[in-house]
This record gives C-alpha cells, sequence and structure tokens, in this order.
C-alpha cells in the first residue's frame, strides 16, 4: 500500500483496531485481506451513517478488499462483495448468512480466491 493511501486508511479506519495490530495508526501497514470493520457507535449522539460509508469508500479506494460496516441494521456493508467482479458473495444481516457464492475459496462468478478458511 502506498505511503499516502495508508496514511487515508489510517484516518478512516478507528484507532482501537489499528492499535490490535500493535502500531500506531500513522504506521499501520495494512494488507489488502485485512477486513477492518466500521462499527457505529449508538449511544447519543450515534455515528452518521454517511460517516461510515465515506470511511469505508476511502479504505477500499486504498485497497483494502474487504471492510465492513457493523451496527447498522440492513447495510449493504454487512456483506461480502468479490473484490474483482464486485458480485455479492456472502449476504448477511446481522448474525444471519443468507447466499454464500464462494466454492473451493474462490468466487462462483470469476474465479478469484478470496481471503479467509471456507468449509
Ligand atoms: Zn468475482
Amino acid at each position: 500500500m502506498r505511503p499516502r493511501a495508508r496514511a487515508r486508511v489510517a484516518a478512516a479506519v478507528p484507532c482501537f483496531e489499528l492499535a490490535r495490530l500493535g502500531r500506531r495508526p500513522g504506521q499501520a501497514a495494512l494488507h489488502a485481506h485485512v477486513p477492518p470493520h466500521l462499527v457505529r457507535f449508538r449511544n447519543l449522539p450515534p455515528t452518521p451513517v454517511s460517516t461510515l460509508e465515506r470511511n469505508r469508500q476511502i479504505a477500499m479506494e486504498a485497497g483494502l478488499e474487504y471492510v465492513y460496516i457493523g451496527n447498522v441494521p440492513g447495510h449493504e456493508g454487512e456483506r461480502t462483495y468479490c473484490p474483482r467482479c464486485k458480485k455479492l458473495l456472502i449476504f448477511r444481516q446481522g448474525y444471519s448468512i443468507g447466499e454464500v457464492h464462494i466454492a473451493k475459496g474462490k468466487c462462483k462468478f470469476c474465479g478469484k480466491p478470496i481471503a479467509g478458511i471456507w468449509a
């Protein structure tokens, strides 16, 4: 990841998540397969959904392939999309999983390997 893109991701991804990686936000070296979760703060005042969406977009434009939005029921950011063909791979709503379009660790539509351990 380019330094400028890395800095934009550091601004977009909550610091406590980066802290789990054992690095300071400006020094984080995120691999494209690291799936950050932008979780909505639900106490007063709640995080605007538009803020989460903007940060998700920034992180994805910087090269992260799987960026999720949490605590926004029904939001498309709960789902997994293929980084190559952009088709829906896993439909999630809360803790429920519906459609899954991954076979043998690859996108069923274009064959791109999808990071993770799949049963
Ligand atoms: Zn695909």
